[in-house]
């Protein structure tokens, strides 16, 4: 059995992962309660080693925002606590536990998630689109994951969007995750709807059913935010010519009636002789825990993929 843990900003999940009957123990911590980054690790690692006292533990797999794999450290600048550092988990883990551990930036699990359990099936080379909170890209070429130099490859949140003024969680301005996530998604009604802060903007879930319902600045809201994806889309295949883009996270559950656009958009920006090749799909691994099962697809292809 493998650990598969996912290191959300919300929620860090623990998944107990059978190579043949899935998925058999869960353990949830809420991120966001430690009052900083050390009393977060002291309590990450608390159940582990709990875990691995219950069950027979071969391998440790951690899907983790900001990985930097050059120096093995996550960074997770996003969480707001004033000790955050680059630090080194594998380590850590190894010498806590003993067991052998690695760890992967979150949007590239995904895709490991996708490569051994989804569309890895099916494609060799794929590109998975993670919104949520924020946005990203994991690229699968020839069923490996490209995780780039470093680890960092498949920023696609932090490419930029032309006459976009917007400040992104990294610094910069004009990031396509400032449009295209949930922050985003509500930045744009916000402004819409003349509101004082995109935290007075109605809940993305909502903005989806009040859209499905006809509600105009909701429809122009979400039309705006899968225009500007689709376009930006087209960048990316028109480097990778991959087979198929798959979209995950929170928002994907809701995108079925907006694909048909971002696939016109895309499509329409496209080279002539790169039209109609790549498949525009929503992953069917969305209710079956893919944050966890990609940690884990870690943990079991380490050697493949790794070595
Ligand atoms: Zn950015």
């Amino acid at each position: 059995m493998v650990l598969g843990i996912d290191i959300g900003g919300t929620n860090t999940e623990f998944a107990v992962v059978d190579s043949t009957q899935g998925i058999v123990h869960i353990e949830t911590i809420k991120t966001k309660s430690h009052n900083s980054f050390l009393n977060y690790i002291e309590n990450f690692t608390d159940v582990v080693k709990d875990l691995t006292k219950k069950f027979n533990i071969s391998s440790i797999g951690i899907g983790a925002p900001n990985f930097d794999s050059g120096s093995n450290t996550f960074c997770p600048v996003n969480f707001n606590w004033s000790d955050v550092s680059p630090f080194n988990l594998e380590q850590h883990l190894v010498h806590e536990v003993s067991i052998s551990s690695s760890v992967v930036n979150d949007a590239n699990a995904v895709a490991l998630a996708e490569n051994r359990y989804g569309i890895g099936r099916n494609v060799n080379s794929f590109i998975i689109i993670t919104i949520g909170t924020g946005l990203g890209a994991g690229i699968v070429i020839n069923n490996h994951l490209f995780d780039g130099s470093y680890g960092y490859a498949g920023e696609f949140g932090h490419t930029k969007v032309e006459n976009i003024d917007r400040t992104c969680n990294c610094g910069g301005v004009g990031c396509l995750e400032t449009v295209v996530s949930a922050n985003g998604i509500k930045r744009t009604i916000a402004k819409k709807l003349n509101l004082n802060s995109p935290e007075e903007a109605p809940d993305v879930r909502s903005i989806f059913e009040k859209a499905k319902k006809g509600d105009i600045v909701c429809k122009e809201t979400l039309e705006y935010t899968f225009q500007v994806l689709g376009k930006k889309l087209s960048d990316l295949i028109h480097i990778l010519t991959p087979e198929a883009i798959v979209f995950c996270g929170n928002i994907s559950k809701s995108l079925d009636t907006y694909i048909p656009l971002i696939k016109k958009e895309c499509e329409r920006n496209l080279l002539n002789n790169m039209r109609g090749k790549t498949n525009y799909i929503v992953s069917n691994l969305l209710d079956q825990k893919i944050n966890l099962l990609g940690p884990a697809s870690l943990a079991f292809n380490k050697k493949l993929d790794f070595a």
